[in-house]
Order: C-alpha cells, then sequence, then structure tokens
C-alpha cells in the first residue's frame, strides 16, 4: 500500500509539472546509478530509530504516513516565508499554528505560533523578542512619544517592568507611530540578564552569545536533587537584580531537560513573577524550553486513577504552560516528525512588533487577519513540506488524549515499569545498573554498577540492540519515545543487566 501510495504521489507530481510547461523529466542510467547509491547507503548505515531498542535520542518512530506527507509536499518546494511561494503549505502552517497555540493552552484566535528548524531557532527567536521587550522602557522614556507614560518610573524601575505594561507601551508607541524611532534608541543588549537552570539545554548559551549576553550576565540557576531549577536560588538572584535595578532579559524554564526529562516547577516561577510585580511593580519575560516536553499537554486528561500518569508537579507545571510569554516545542521530537521541525508559540502577539522587520517585501496579512510569518521569523526561506509533515502528523495523530496522549501516556509507563526495576531500596547497595530517581517524563538516567566507562558499556549494549545515549554524568540515557510491551521491556531489562 506504501509503495502504492509513494508512486501515486509522484505520477501526480509528474503530472503537474508537465502541465506547467516544466522541462520533460528524464531520469537517465546515471541518475539511477547515483540514487541507488544513496539508497543503499541509506539503508546500510542509518541509525536504527523504528527499532524497540532504539532509546539513545529523542527521535519518534516517525509514521510513514507522515514521512510520505513531507516527500508529497517537497516533491513540489514550496518556501514558507510567503503565500505566494507556498499557497498550499503556508495554508497548512497556519492550521499548524492554530494546533500548536491550543496545544500549549491558548484560546483560539490568541497567541502566535510557526514553525522553524528547531529548539535551537526558537530559542535564538524567543530570546530576541525577550531582549527588545525588555530594552523597550529605558529607550521609550527617553522619547517625546513614551516620555509621558513614563514620567512617574525611577530609572532603577525601567530596568524591569512588568510584561503587561512592556505590551501596552508597544502598542502606545505603535498608535504614536514611534515604535521605529524608539527601537533605533534602544540600548545593545548591556548588562541584562539572562536566567536559565543549570540543566538547560546548551542551546541557550550560544543564543545569548549570539545575542549579545556578556557570559557572566548568563546566570545559572542551581537545581534541586529531582534536576528542577531551584525557586529559591532563582529567587534571591531575581530580586537581587531588581533591587540593583539590573534589567532581567527573561528567566527560561525547561519542562523537560534534555538530559534528564526534568520538568521546572514552573507555576513555581510565575507565582514568583507575581509576588515581584507586588513587591516591587517589577516583573520579567518567561520562557519555557519545551521542544521535548510540550506534546505532554496531550497527557493530562487521562483518566487513569489508580495510577496517575503524569506527577502532580509535572501535571501542574503543563498546565501552567499557557501563562509564559512565549513557549518552544519540538514536532521533530514527541510530535512524531520528521525535521526539521520546531516551533515558537508566543503568547501575546502584541510582542512581535519589537523584531518586525520594517523593510521586508512579504508583509501581506492573513486571510484571517492574523500576522503574516516572514517580517517576524528569525529565519528567511523555510521549508513548507515541514510544515506539511507536522500537519498530516497531527491529524494522523490526534493532539488529544485519545491520540499524542494515549502514545505519549504509554511512553510515561514504560518509563515507570524502567525507573521500577532499577530502583534500589535506600541502604542497600545493588550489584547491577540503578535508576537514582523516578523520571519526571519519559527520560530515564541509569547509573551503571561498577564503576567503568559508560561509553564502553554503551557499546556493549549495541550488540544486544540496545542503543542509548551516555551522560556526563558517567551515566546512561533512555529516551523512551515509543511504548514497550512487557516483552520489549524484559529484552531491555536483561539486556542493561547482562552487560
Ligand atoms: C532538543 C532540545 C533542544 C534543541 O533542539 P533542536 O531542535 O535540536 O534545536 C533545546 N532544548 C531542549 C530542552 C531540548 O530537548
Amino acid at each position: 500500500m506504501t509503495e502504492r501510495i509513494a508512486g501515486e504521489l509522484v505520477r501526480d507530481y509528474l503530472r503537474w509539472r508537465r502541465s506547467s510547461g516544466g522541462a520533460p523529466v528524464h531520469t537517465d542510467a546515471e541518475a539511477r546509478g547515483l540514487l541507488r547509491t544513496l539508497s543503499r547507503r541509506m539503508a546500510e548505515r542509518s541509525t536504527p530509530w523504528p527499532a524497540p531498542g532504539y532509546l539513545a535520542h529523542m527521535t519518534g518512530d516517525t509514521p510513514v504516513a507522515v514521512t510520505l506527507a513531507y516527500l508529497c509536499a517537497l516533491l513540489y518546494n514550496p518556501n514558507n516565508i510567503a503565500p505566494e511561494t507556498s499557497p498550499v503549505t503556508t495554508e497548512l502552517e497556519y492550521e499548524v499554528a492554530d494546533d500548536l497555540c491550543r496545544l500549549v493552552g491558548h484560546a483560539p484566535g490568541t497567541g502566535w505560533a510557526h514553525l522553524c528548524s528547531g529548539a535551537h531557532a526558537a530559542g535564538y527567536e524567543a530570546l530576541w523578542i525577550a531582549r527588545n521587550l525588555t530594552a523597550l522602557a529605558p529607550a521609550a522614556a527617553r522619547h517625546p512619544a513614551g516620555r509621558d507614560v513614563l514620567a512617574d518610573v525611577s530609572p532603577a524601575r525601567l530596568a524591569n517592568l512588568p510584561v503587561p505594561f512592556l505590551l501596552d507601551l508597544v502598542e502606545r508607541l505603535a498608535a504614536r507611530d514611534a515604535l521605529d524611532e524608539v527601537r533605533r534608541l534602544r540600548a545593545p543588549v548591556g548588562d541584562a540578564a539572562l536566567l536559565v537552570g543549570r540543566t538547560a539545554h546548551y542551546a541557550w548559551t550560544k543564543a545569548a552569545d549570539l545575542l549579545g549576553f556578556a557570559e557572566d550576565r548568563v546566570e545559572p540557576v542551581g537545581v534541586d536533587r529531582n534536576h528542577r531549577m531551584d525557586l529559591a536560588d532563582l529567587r534571591a538572584r531575581v530580586e537581587r537584580l531588581i533591587v540593583a535595578g539590573r534589567p532581567i532579559a527573561a528567566v527560561v524554564c525547561t519542562v523537560g531537560t534534555t538530559t534528564e526529562g526534568a520538568v521546572d516547577d514552573l507555576a513555581g516561577v510565575l507565582q514568583l513573577r507575581t509576588a515581584c510585580e507586588r513587591r516591587f511593580g517589577a516583573g520579567f519575560p518567561i520562557h519555557v524550553d519545551a521542544a521535548y516536553g510540550g506534546y505532554f499537554r496531550t497527557v493530562l486528561d487521562v483518566e487513569d486513577t489508580d495510577a496517575p500518569t503524569l506527577k502532580p508537579e509535572v501535571a501542574s507545571a503543563l498546565r501552567a504552560l499557557p501563562y509564559a510569554d512565549s513557549v518552544t516545542v519540538d514536532p521533530h521530537k514527541c510530535g512524531q516528525a520528521p525535521y526539521p521541525a520546531g516551533a515558537l508559540v508566543v503568547r501575546d502577539r502584541r510582542a512581535l512588533a519589537v523584531v518586525a522587520a520594517r523593510d521586508g517585501c512579504f508583509g501581506e496579512p492573513r486571510p484571517d487577519g492574523g500576522l503574516p510569518f516572514a517580517p517576524y521569523t528569525l529565519e528567511g526561506a523555510r521549508p513548507g513540506a515541514a510544515a506539511a509533515a507536522v500537519w498530516a502528523a497531527h491529524r494522523l495523530g490526534g493532539l488529544h488524549t485519545g491520540g499524542y496522549g494515549t502514545l505519549l501516556a504509554g511512553c510515561l509507563d514504560t518509563a515507570r515499569h524502567l525507573h521500577e526495576a532499577f530502583t534500589v531500596p535506600l541502604g542497600t547497595v545493588a550489584p547491577g545498573p540503578t535508576s537514582p530517581y523516578a523520571p519526571d517524563l519519559a527520560v530515564l538516567n541509569l547509573t551503571p554498577g561498577a564503576p567503568g566507562d559508560a561509553r564502553a558499556w554503551s557499546a556493549r549494549l549495541r550488540e544486544s540492540g540496545l542503543w542509548v545515549s551516555t551522560t556526563r554524568a558517567g551515566g546512561i540515557r533512555l529516551c523512551v519515545m515509543k511504548p514497550l510491551d512487557t516483552r520489549g521491556r524484559r529484552h531491555v531489562e536483561q539486556s542493561l543487566r547482562l552487560t
């Protein structure tokens, strides 16, 4: 069936090519040889991510229909920079953007989202928006269009005004036709700080460097024994910066850290921000890196009262996602979509004006009055094929508890079983590998039984059909991206014990 569908897609494309007057297609013997060589090389040496024992990376078992959707759109080579270069796939991306806003918890019509190459690009963009937004008030205070609004605000308070105040300021400056001028007055990043947990992805260090943050202004917030951001440390840092009048460009929380799958207490961070607003009249943008964890929101309502699918703290963080100013989600991780597919979801689209390109040529508004992509996205040309694939994945998978929710609940269940199999009662010494903490999501870290090289262990595991990755802490990481049945779990367990 799959082969027949693939043949039909190619036939439709060739017919379209002919009807559009394109040069005739002739795949000659040389091309065939080249493609056969490529195909053989791919089939011989590709990483076997569909295997039940593949637990090394956050690569899901992309459904073949989703891959065909990608191929189908790819044949027409659409570029989602603008509808004129991608009439169909831009429309699909509007639908996917609505899906992603709904996934994060925004009511229809609020929020703004788009696809990008991955969580790196989404993070750069989120930080770019936050940096420009927080730098706006000091600039506006020096401009006639902003001076009256900010007259009563002391210079120290200008550094960290609450986000809703800043968004109103953007709107007011735009209404007075002064936003561009004020943006030009904006100081470079200066001494603005970026606060991220110690277990956050290394992409944040790159983003901070790229956006001009001084190295010592990226503050690594401590983590607790669950690998979650330590709120007491965050509070101390935030209050110190606010009192000193030093700007906080953003606080970045992670929902599903890449190594440990740990979920930061987002609800706690939001409460901290509310407390700062009350006490100091100050705020800061909150971005959530849910590259890995975002799709777990579909698990939230799975009824399973005997064994709650999610820890209450994890459910609470997922429920708080819609209150963050922006969120990264990677459809190419738990969204079952092929690469490249990351996404940025922004809570209030007014924020985008602070990064808008002023002289782009692709800026027509969407038919529904929404914002177009090109003036606001970090990346220019973007693959329409990726939008088609995510669109198909969402429709085939189902962005609800009966769809992705069931799949991901199965992954959580597998991770929990594996954790239990390697849990050692307190005070006893295990002869083999151990799982030191109950995972927040479906990522498990195991420490080897005897001192030794995790890399060598991982290589031995490969021989028994198990693919894992190693951690800097000297253990191994298992990413459960597909549910395993009892037999599958037993195979994993036995391989881990025997090697
Ligand atoms: C995977 C991951 C990233 C990087 O994502 P890319 O899509 O590879 O750019 C960033 N943050 C977190 C939490 C991740 O899990």
